[in-house]
């Protein structure tokens, strides 16, 4: 494995670390700067819950078909109504987060 390898390696380690460590105020505040907890497309109704525990929010891991190791990560918050889903990308709320970490 070269060095840059191991870089790219360790930067994939602390995304992943940071996205397991998300809470349920950061994803409310993601979601209100986005404007996602708006009225449900399908049933209208305004009332969402996160996916997720007493630990915080629950990330879905979403493997890819045609890449072997290659997988996306999303959170959801679904309708209390009709139970539509919501998924956020994780790369998305990443990115968010570091720049609001940085500011
Ligand atoms: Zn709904």
């Amino acid at each position: 494995m070269t060095d840059e390898e191991i870089t790219e390696q360790t930067a994939e380690t602390k995304q992943l670390a940071r996205l397991k460590a998300v809470t349920f105020d950061e994803l409310d505040a993601f979601y209100e700067e986005m404007g996602t907890e708006n009225t449900c497309n399908i049933c209208g109704s305004d009332v969402w819950t996160h996916v997720g525990d007493g630990e915080g929010p629950v990330s879905l891991r979403l493997p890819a078909f045609n890449r072997d190791t290659a997988f996306a990560l999303a959170f959801v918050i679904h309708c209390n109504k009709c139970g539509h889903m919501r998924f956020t990308i994780g790369s998305t709320l990443l990115d968010w987060l570091q720049n609001r970490e940085h500011q």
